[in-house]
């Protein structure tokens, strides 16, 4: 009976638990699943989260529901010792333990790359977890707000300026849907003129599609009202004074940071081989390199690329994520039964990305699709990879509510704040009489 223990309930991990549910068998062994969340996050549909156009659980699948076979460990692993096959593991509260374990799987993904520019850390949100959609629906919901009810034009004007930084699938996407979501918000005050601004450091956007489809983009985007602008940078952002390479300075009430990911630190305290962008060595069979009983993939992993020339890997996407996991769970079951492993082998198939206001553009085997039929590839493409036939049926239904009905434009930031209310109201109670309960 062999201990399987993963590390990371995102794509690579549960996906990986699910293909051991089926492959192995009773008594042959153990898994158990280790997240800081609890949940599997599908990141593509984050901007719609963000947008409204999803509800935010929808787009979580809770690994103790779905993973019914494994342990569901919550809590953060803070340190791999594979030579000794355990880990530190720390819950939410109280003190850490050890977790031991016979085999290994690391796919703890990446995290938001930062980078040392003055005021990010401030006034930025990063846009890679559910947490941070939900913060942004609610934030800029609560800046148009502010708009329609200050009287102070400096105010108004800063609270109604939107800077995303990052022209990749995330900074697109969350920048688009935003902006769909606030263009129905400001429906009713015309007085109000929001202002998006796209920032990317290359000369395009979107660098996973072909060139053509970027420049769609850029000029749908533009369009819009977005203001895109190429081969610029971030430079500060202290006091929220946004500035860019470019001279573009502007006072801003929201800045997001889309600027790319790093792999996970917690390859950094563990004993596997890295590389030098701190990837956990992959080898083909996704074995950890040059280590016995230890797996990884997805974006935390350097996994070579052979449908590319060698010494490329794989990209850190969803599309390699999922297949790799499936793969890693047949090459798992083969290692616990000593039988041969096989490579992980997948050509690129195209990506798909929604801009909202039922536009998209989509590149799929080869064929190119922009505008409604773009939208409707994405939505058709991501929706077939949601996680369990609930969150397909909840999404779906989603999306027919939004057909009949207008977005919910209500900012809900009381649930950032939950009990300062009743501080105050606390604070502000006259004391009891004495020898009477309050
Ligand atoms: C906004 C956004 C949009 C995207 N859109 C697309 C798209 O349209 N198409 C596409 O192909 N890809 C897209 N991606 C990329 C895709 O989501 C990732 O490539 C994929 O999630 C990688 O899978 P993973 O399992 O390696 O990491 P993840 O899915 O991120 O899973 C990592 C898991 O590890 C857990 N974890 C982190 N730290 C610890 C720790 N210390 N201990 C234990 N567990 C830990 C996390 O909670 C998480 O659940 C998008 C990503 C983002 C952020």
């Amino acid at each position: 009976m062999k201990n399987i223990l993963i590390v990371g309930g995102g794509y690579v991990g549960m996906y990986t638990a699910l293909g051991l549910r089926r492959l192995v068998r009773r008594g042959e062994a153990t898994v158990t699943v280790i997240d800081p969340r609890g949940y599997m996050t599908y990141q593509p549909f984050l901007a719609e989260a963000a947008g409204g156009a999803i509800e935010p659980r929808h787009v979580a699948a809770p690994l103790e529901r779905v993973l019914k076979h494994a342990r569901v460990l919550t809590g953060r692993v803070t340190r791999v010792d594979h030579f000794t096959r355990s880990v530190e593991f720390q819950p939410a509260q109280g003190p850490a333990r050890v977790v031991g374990y016979d085999i290994l799987v690391m796919a703890a993904g990446s995290v938001s790359r930062p980078m040392p520019i003055p005021g990010l850390a401030e006034h930025a949100v990063a846009f890679k977890t559910l947490g941070e959609a939900v913060h942004l629906r609610n934030h800029v919901l609560e800046q148009i707000a502010l708009a329609a009810s200050t009287d102070d034009p400096a105010v108004r004007e800063e609270a109604l300026t939107f800077v995303v930084v990052g022209g990749g699938f995330a900074g697109v996407e969350a920048l688009a849907e935003l902006q769909a979501m606030a263009d129905d918000a400001v429906r009713r005050h015309p007085e109000l003129k929001p202002r998006w601004l796209l920032v990317e450091a290359t000369g395009r956007i979107l660098p996973e599609l072909d060139g053509t489809l970027g420049e769609w983009t850029v000029e749908a985007l533009t369009r819009r009202g977005v203001d895109v602008h190429l081969n610029t940078t971030l430079t500060s952002a202290q006091d929220g004074l946004v500035a860019l390479a470019d001279g573009t300075r502007l006072q801003a009430g929201t800045l997001v940071w889309a600027a790319g990911v790093k792999p996970n630190p917690l390859a950094q305290a563990s004993d596997l081989p890295l590389d030098h962008a701190g990837r956990i060595k992959a080898t083909e069979y996704l074995t950890v390199e040059g280590v016995p009983d230890a797996f990884t993939a997805g974006d935390g992993a350097a996994v070579p690329d052979l449908t590319k020339e060698p010494g490329q890997f794989t990209a850190p996407n969803a599309q390699h994520a999922v297949r790799q996991a499936k793969h890693l769970a047949k090459n798992l079951a083969a290692y616990v039964r000593g039988r041969g492993l096989k490579p992980y082998r997948h050509a690129y198939l195209g990506s798909v990305a929604g801009l909202g206001h039922h536009q998209g553009v989509a590149q799929v085997y080869g064929i190119k699709l922009t505008g409604f039929l773009g939208w409707l590839a994405h939505r058709a493409y991501h929706l077939g990879w949601v996680p369990t036939f609930s969150h397909k049926a909840k999404v779906l239904g989603n999306w027919t509510l939004a057909m009949l009905f207008r977005r919910e434009a209500v900012h809900l930031t009381g649930i950032e704040h939950a009990g300062d209310d009743f501080r105050a109201a606390l604070e502000t109670a006259a004391p009891a009489p004495a020898g009477r309960p309050r």
